[in-house]
Formats: structure tokens, sequence, C-alpha cells
């Protein structure tokens, strides 16, 4: 994606299909002039956020639609550019010959994510804020949407901005006792700098802490079944969604790719996710689909291990792991009973749907437990995370300095203050700007 593209665009902004309405957006200095060609001269002088309703016709003087139009005039628009909207009857017919007319008028069709990257390139909004518009349209839950919008609105930056000011100061005062080299000072000098590392350190993880959270409450919790050959995984998979989405068959190995679907646990989003089964085979599709498995339940939220006898205390792992006793139809009433005392199983019947409910009920609890709100700003990208903990390392390595050696702290400072630059977008390589811009559609 070029960045600095030249020219009007436009790209719609609502789905593509059959609707009441759908829009069109156009940004670029050629908006005003379009305006009046389409509207054949009745809308020459736009004035800024007026709407008004028009008849619009292509460059044959056939009547299109009767639309409503609003204006926004640079530099006080989403992009920051002359931005217009047009809301059509929502008829696919329709936005093709609006889209005609506008190629014919020499506009082109916006790329992904082009209206909100006008709006980073002209300092309407920072990296942060673009991608929490992104996940405020992508987000499955109230509490998502929720902070978001809250990280759109600055709130999260304005934090930022603040950790990455406390950094400058630090190295501000480190590099004057590098300049004026008095050693009486330096221990006082260290002391300082070291206690708003520490701080400052402290704010980081916090907000690292809030990653898995925050995606959990915009994309929703990955909760993966796993467990040995025919141990039921797919058919609680079904029972789970209610309704027949992966083959069960009682012949080993059925499952050879993990099986993703959406679906909402109490008030949470969730993606349930099928597994092949673990254990050791030859078959080189099955051993891909095994590792596949082990890579999931590492990164997963939650994950429900799926047996059909009971596992040795020692076997229980449970940290985010819930142990799923299948098949209980086939156990006698005395061995059901003792296995039904047993606290840290969950025993369901997933052929007869026995224990679904009482499952649901424990995966909802988990959840409330891990999304409990603990702190205001959250992050909510992997890259967010990720130049946090590049921020992160630089810290401790400045905490680290044995020698007390200033210059190596201020290095570190340094360092920390770029991956703060970064995060916001005050400095990113192209390739930070099309990781973040490629993930939103045309039109955005
Ligand atoms: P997976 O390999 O772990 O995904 O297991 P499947 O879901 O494919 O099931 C393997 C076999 O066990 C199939 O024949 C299922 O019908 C059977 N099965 C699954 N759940 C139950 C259950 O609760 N009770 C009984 N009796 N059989 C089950």
């Amino acid at each position: 994606m070029n960045g600095n593209k030249e020219g009007t665009y436009f790209g719609l902004s609502t789905p593509l299909g059959r609707s009441a309405t759908a829009t069109i957006r156009i940004s670029g200095y050629k908006s005003k002039g379009v305006l009046n060609k389409i509207t054949a001269g009745k809308l020459k002088n736009p004035k800024h956020k007026n709407t008004s309703v028009f008849d619009i016709y292509n460059k044959n003087n056939d009547l299109i639609d009767n639309v409503l139009i609003t204006f926004f005039e640079a530099p006080n628009s989403y992009t920051g550019e002359d931005l217009v909207e047009i809301h059509t009857h929502g008829n696919p017919v329709i936005i093709d010959m609006v889209y005609d007319t506008l190629f014919e008028l020499g506009l082109r069709l916006a790329e992904p994510g082009e209206f909100t990257r006008t709006a980073y390139l002209n300092d309407k909004i920072d990296l942060i804020q673009a991608e929490s518009i992104l996940s405020l349209i992508n987000s499955n839950t109230k509490e998502g949407v929720g902070l978001s919008l809250n990280n759109v609105s600055g709130s999260l930056s304005k934090k930022i901005k603040k950790m990455r000011s406390n950094i400058i100061s630090t190295l501000g005062f480190v590099e004057y006792e590098l300049d004026i080299s008095e050693t009486d000072n330096q221990r006082e000098t260290i002391t300082q700098a070291h206690k708003n590392i520490k701080n400052l350190l402290l704010e980081t993880s916090e907000l690292i802490s809030t990653a898995k959270y925050a995606r959990i409450k915009t994309i929703g919790a990955q909760i993966v079944i796993y467990g040995k050959p025919n141990a039921g995984k797919s058919t609680l998979f079904n029972s789970l969604l209610n309704y027949d989405r992966s083959i069960v068959t009682d012949i080993k190995g059925t499952t050879r790719d993990t099986i993703e679907e959406i679906s909402t646990v109490g008030n949470h989003s969730v993606v349930f996710i099928d597994t092949a089964g673990i254990r050791t085979t030859e078959d080189p599709i099955e051993k891909l689909g095994v590792k596949r498995t082990q890579e999931k339940v590492s990164t997963a939220d939650l994950s429900i291990h799926m047996v059909t006898s009971v596992p040795k205390k020692s076997k229980l792992k449970p940290k985010n792991n819930i142990t799923v006793l299948n098949k209980i139809d086939l156990l006698e009433k005395s061995e059901l009973n003792k296995v039904k005392n047993n606290k840290n199983l969950v025993c369901v019947s997933a052929k007869n749907k026995m224990g679904i409910r009482l499952l649901l009920k424990r995966i909802n609890k988990e959840l409330d437990l891990k999304t409990q709100n603990k702190t205001t700003n959250q992050i909510t990208s992997p890259r967010q995370e990720q130049s946090l903990k590049n921020a992160q390392n630089e810290l401790q390595r400045a905490l680290e300095c044995k020698e007390d050696n200033l210059e190596i702290i201020a290095h570190h400072l340094t360092g920390a203050i770029k991956a703060f630059d970064i995060l916001m977008g005050r400095t990113s390589p192209d390739d930070v700007l099309e990781g973040v811009f490629s993930n939103f559609c045309v039109g955005k």
C-alpha cells in the first residue's frame, strides 16, 4: 500500500448487499467538484457538516438514485481532507452505478484502510487510535466495544505519552550528569533514575498484562478442546455449538486439522477449537495436526482436556484447564456417583448431551474471572503488546546496569523511547504501517 498516493479516492463503508441504505465515502481535494457534477450543479459550495437530500446523475444525466449527502470540510473531517458521505439506497446495482460515475470523474478506489491511514498521516489520530478503530468495528462484546471506544478517544494514547515523557525526563537528567561529569552527584542521579525506571516497568507490565484480557473482550476467548483420539472431542465440540459441525466417527485420527467456530457463553464471545487427538503417529498429516493441537493448547485462553477415565491427581493441569470426563453414560451408577463428587472434574456425556450446561457454566465462571476489570487502559493488539515488551526489555536492561554506567543507562532509555515511538506511530517503519492497515477493509 502506498501511503502517499495522490488523488481523490472512494470506497463503500457499509457491507455490500441489500439494505435500506449504503454509504459511499469520498476523500480528497476533488470532493467538492464531484458533488457539483453528480448533483447536476445543485451542490456547488457545500458547507461543513451540511446534510441534504439530492438526486444524483451519471455522465449522461441519467438519474442514479435519490441520496443523502454529507460534506466535511478539510481539515475538520475524519481523514483531514475534504470528505463526502453519500448515503444511497442499499442495492448493489446502485453502488455499481455510483462507482462507474466516480471512476469516470477521475477518482480511484480506496485501498484497504486508506481513510484511516490518511487520518493517521494527517495527524488526526495516532497509530494506537487507528488500531482501536479496527478493534471497535470488530469487537464481539459490549465490553470490547467500550474499551475500544475508550482507546479511540485517546485515553490509552494519553497514558502512553505520559510514560514516554517520564522516560525522556529521566534520560534528560542522566545526560545532564554525563555532560557535567561530577562524580559526587552520580550516585544520587543513578538512585533517582532507578526509581523512575522501576515505576515505568510496573506501568509497562501492567499494560502488557491487559493484552489477553482485551483480546477476550474484543475477538473472543480461544477455548481449545484436546485429548486422546476417540475421547469424544468432536462430539463435545458439536454439543457445545448445538449443531453437527465436526465429523464424528469411531475411527481414530478423524480430526486431523483444527476446526474453529465462534459462539457465545454467557456474556462472553468465544471461539471453540476442535483439535486432532494427541497420539504418537507415523502419518505425516496427522503428525502436523498433533503439532497444531499443541500450539493451540499453549496459546489458548482456556483449554478443555477430554478424558474417558479419571486421571491421576498429579496429571491434572489446573492452569487454564478444565478436565472433562466424557462418556459417563457408560458408567455403572456407583462409579458415576463417585466421579460426580470429584471436584477436579466436569462429568459429561457429550453424545447424550448430559452435563453440557454445567460445563458451560464452568466456562462462563472461568472467563468471568479472567476478564474482571483491573485497569482503565487496556491494549488491544499484538503489535501494541510487542512494542511494550520491547520497551520493557530496554528498561529492564537500564535497571540492570551493574557498573552504574550512566552511558549504558542512557543508551537503553533511548531504546525504550524508540519502542514507545513505534507504539504510537511517531516513527513507524513501512512494514509496521502495512501490518496495521492491511487488516482494514476498503472504505474504513
Ligand atoms: P474424538 O476423536 O475425540 O474427536 O472423538 P469423537 O467425538 O469422534 O468420538 C469418538 C467415538 O466416541 C464416536 O463413536 C462417538 O460416538 C463416541 N462418543 C463420543 N462421546 C460419547 C459419549 O458421551 N458416550 C458414548 N457412549 N460414546 C461417545
